[in-house]
């Protein structure tokens, strides 16, 4: 298999929303580190968040301490892009899943990364990879699994994936479920890198046609979602959004409050030791 060696990426630097610790990454540097892991072995995990992440993150402790445990967790979306605004912090590029599949399979393809495809309904998965390989030759999806099945079937599923040797495992089961599955079964898969990659194997395999490229260029593939299947998406987007808003305004304020608590405090304590420093002999 030709497998060239590739440079350690810089540790990129991070930023915190709602309590989760998100990697700052552009797109390229995202596919190089995801490159180094698989080449270079291990057991590695990667997250995507988003705006209905970051929401059950506040309200479920144990998917936040799941994301927390992950090597590294990219900026997916619009929502983060405004939480940052909100908080004042430097916009992060927005690393999805469903844009970067296509250029990962471009470098899988080209250095010879076997992929494996876990989530979806019956046959999701299997068109997104016939799909796939005939987009770029030379891709290898080397198994692929639906994503319904209950917790006793998981060594099983486990079993296939370690019998396909696949480098990259991409687990399409939305959030929580992927990423709680994730942490759960990671020792028991010999892939270098596992991935939550939420609903994209239904945009490739043409089962859900993605929003037009204007509406993801302006933030608002969400209202695209939203309007193809809004049953299960109101939840998510039109209580989950003003809520998510809500909860990054009030951190914004906590963070202001406690700012201002240390300056008083530096103010009340530094002001000696200054009188000091300044009479110390040159
Ligand atoms: N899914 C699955 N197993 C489950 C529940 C869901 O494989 O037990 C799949 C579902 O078929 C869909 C994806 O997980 O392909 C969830 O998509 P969603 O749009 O919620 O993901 P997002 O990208 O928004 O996280």
């Amino acid at each position: 298999m030709p497998r060239d060696t590739v440079s350690e990426p810089a540790e990129p630097r991070g930023f915190e929303i709602l309590g989760v610790r998100i990697n700052r990454e552009s797109m390229d540097s995202a596919l190089d580190w995801i490159e180094a892991r698989a080449v270079g072995g291990g057991r590695h995990t990667a997250q995507f968040v988003n705006a209905h992440c970051l929401n059950l993150a506040h309200q479920h402790r144990t998917y936040a301490r799941v994301l927390a445990r992950a090597d590294r967790v990219f900026a997916d979306g619009s929502g983060i892009r405004l939480a940052c605004g909100i908080l004042g912090l430097e916009r992060p590029d927005n690393v999805n899943g469903t844009d970067m599949l296509p250029l990962l399979c471009e470098r899988a393809a080209a250095k010879g990364l076997r992929l494996y495809f876990l989530g979806g309904a019956p046959s999701v998965a299997c068109y997104a990879a016939q799909e796939l390989t005939r987009r770029y030759p030379g891709l290898q999806v080397v198994g692929n699994s639906h994503g319904y099945f209950s917790p006793d079937t998981d060594e099983r599923v486990c079993d296939d994936i370690n019998r396909s040797r696949a480098d990259i495992v991409l687990v399409g089961m939305g959030a929580p479920r992927q990423e709680m599955w994730i942490d759960t079964n990671r020792q028991r898969i010999d892939a270098a890198l596992v991935m939550g990659v939420g609903g994209l194997f239904d945009f490739y395999s043409g089962r859900i046609p993605r929003a037009p490229l204007w509406m993801r260029r302006t933030g608002t593939e969400w209202c695209w979602r939203l309007a193809q299947e809004p049953a299960r998406m109101w939840r998510r987007y039109v209580l989950g959004n003003p809520l998510f808003v809500a909860r990054v305004v009030k951190d914004r304020l906590d963070r202001r409050v406690e700012e201002r608590a240390r300056e008083r405090l530096l103010n009340r304590y530094d002001r000696p030791f200054a009188l000091t420093m300044h009479r110390l002999p040159s």
